[in-house]
This record gives structure tokens, sequence and C-alpha cells, in this order.
């Protein structure tokens, strides 16, 4: 039977780790807060003490961490007075990263993975918490053609589309791109649908219109910032749950960092970032990203 290191178990890794319970494989885990555990020990997971001694004897090791320094720390044991799982793992362990960081530390680790002999692959995930519960997550991963087959199979028990961007790094430079692209979405129908409202149009009205025309876009398929309009949605239960806006910060500094090693020119993604910090600062860091509709909705 394959033996699974599932560590990080927040928001996220949690139900991802459970999914992987229900699958039938082994799964130990371990997380820097210990009560993170507990929901999985109840379903039958391991606890370990430690993240090596979680992934000592795994056949695979999975990570859902905050971002690239965290990943680098547990890897590398940069700036860790631990030594990174790299330097303790038996050489083939097959390595998955799914949390969403900078390309650069992606490539970095998966560097040093394959000069002392593993596969490392990065799999940042799109579905939110919601995708997680479901397991019907979006892996984009970037990294060699064995190391993605190899990771298939084990992210099948996950998610519902697991897609090879390219080689190492791939896969956050295209789930940065997928968020610039969400938030751009997401600030531009918040105006839209609030000049509608502005003009005495019932919003419910308007999004079934802009649905079905040229204005379309996932954010009124399935997003709808405008409270009332959707049910099920952040929006129609006070913004609470889903993608905090903090993450979605995190994910446009990231995609501004991205732009700047390229020289790319990303206006709307500039923008959009210099607006959802401005949504952060004024206290709104914690809730989800599509209460960025009130910036609009609550102008005097
Ligand atoms: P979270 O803060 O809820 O969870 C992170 C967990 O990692 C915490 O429980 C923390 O204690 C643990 N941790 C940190 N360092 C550790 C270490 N060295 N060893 C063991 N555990 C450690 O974050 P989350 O919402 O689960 O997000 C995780 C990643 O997924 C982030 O990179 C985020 O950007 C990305 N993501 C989140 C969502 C979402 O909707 N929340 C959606 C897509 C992608």
């Amino acid at each position: 039977m394959t033996s699974i290191a599932f560590i990080g178990l927040g928001h996220m890794g949690a139900p991802m780790a459970a999914n992987l319970v229900k699958s039938g494989v082994m799964v130990k885990v371990f997380d820097l807060v210990p009560e993170a555990m507990k929901s999985l020990t109840d379903v039958g997971a391991l606890a370990a003490k430690s993240a090596c001694g979680a992934a000592s004897g795994a056949d695979v090791v999975i990570t859902m961490l905050p971002a690239g320094k965290h990943v680098r720390a547990l890897y590398l044991g940069e700036g860790s007075s631990d030594k990174g799982l790299l330097d303790v793992l038996a050489a083939g362990t097959l390595l998955i990263d799914c949390s969403t960081i900078d390309a650069q530390s992606a490539k970095h680790v998966a560097e040093v993975a394959a000069s002392k002999g593993f596969e490392f692959v990065d799999a940042p995930v799109s579905g939110g918490t919601a995708g997680a519960a479901a397991g019907t997550l979006t892996f984009i991963c970037g990294g060699s053609d064995s190391g993605f087959e190899q990771a298939s199979k084990v992210l099948s028990h996950m998610g519902a589309n697991i897609l090879h961007a390219g080689g190492p790094g791939a896969g956050q430079v295209a789930k940065i791109c997928n968020n610039m692209l969400l938030s751009v979405l997401m600030i531009a129908t918040s105006e839209s649908l609030q000049m509608g409202i502005d003009h005495g149009l019932d919003p419910k009205v308007l999004s079934e219109i802009m649905k079905v025309s040229s204005g379309g876009n996932w954010t009124l398929d399935k997003y709808n910032p405008c409270p009332d309009v959707m049910e099920s949605v952040p929006s129609s239960n006070g913004y609470q749950g889903g993608f905090m806006v903090d993450l979605m910060v995190k994910d446009l500094g990231l995609s501004q960092e991205a732009a700047l090693l390229t020289n790319s020119c990303t206006p709307m993604g500039a923008l959009a970032r210099s607006l959802y910090v401005n949504h952060a600062r004024q206290g709104n860091g914690t809730r989800d990203f599509s209460s960025i509709f009130e910036q609009f909705s609550n102008i005097q």
C-alpha cells in the first residue's frame, strides 16, 4: 500500500488529506499546530511529531504551506534549525508541493531535489476550500513528464482536473496568471453590477443578461459578488469563508514579482493588486475576495 506524508493541514490541507485517507492509502500527517491534526486522526490518519517524522519512510510527501519561505525551510532547511527534508529522506521519494508560492522558489527546490535523486512537482490548486472538501480541485502541475505521471495518480484522489503546465515552476506561473485574471474579472464584474444598480437595475436580472452576453465570466456563473444574487456563495453569507482577501493580495504580489522578472506588461494586474491591498488595509483581509464589491457599493 502506498504511504503518504501530508504536511500543512490548514483550510486546504486538512480536507485534502481527509480525501486521501478516504481513498484507502496510509496517511501520516504533521502540522506545526497540533490541534490541526485532530480532524485527520479522527478519520484514521496517523499523527507525527515532526515533518521529518511524517515523511520518513513515506513513498510520497505532499506539502500545503502558506508561502515560498515555508516551502524552502521545510525542503532545504533554509532559515530553519532543522535539516531540510531533502537531507534526510531516501532518494526516490516523490515530492509534491501544492502550496501557491513564487515560481523561483519552486524551481530552486526542484533543482536541489533533482541533484539528490528526487522528483519534485509543483502542483498549486484552484477550487478553494469547497473544491478541497469535495475532492474536485484543479491541480496545475510543473515538473518532468515522469514526475507528473506519478503525481497524477496521487492527486486524482483529491481533484477532478490534473493538468501539466510544463517544467519545474510552470505550475506556479500558470496558477498566478489564472489568479491575476480572476482578480481583474471580480473587480470588473463588481463595478459593472454596481453601476447597473445605481441606474435602478435589479442585480439578478443584470447578472442573467451579462451571463449570456459578451461580458459573461466565471464570477457571474459561479461566484456573484453582489449579496443575495446567488445562494451558497460568500457574498450571500456576509463574505465569510471562501478565498481570503489576504491570499489574493499574496497571489497578486507574486504575479507582479513574476511580471518584473520578465518585464511583462500587466497594468490590470498591477491595478488589481493596489485595489486589493487597499481593501485589505481597510480591515477586510480575512473576508472573501468577492467583498471587493463593497468598494463600489459602499461609496456614498
Ligand atoms: P492555512 O494558513 O490555512 O494553512 C497552512 C498550514 O500550514 C497551517 O495549518 C500552518 O500551521 C501549517 N504550516 C506552516 N508551516 C509549517 C511547517 N513547517 N510544517 C508543518 N505545517 C506548517 O493556508 P491554506 O488556506 O490552507 O492555504 C495553503 C496554500 O494553498 C497557500 O499557499 C494558499 O495560497 C493556497 N491556496 C489556498 C486556497 C484557499 O481557498 N484557502 C485556494 C487555493 C490555494
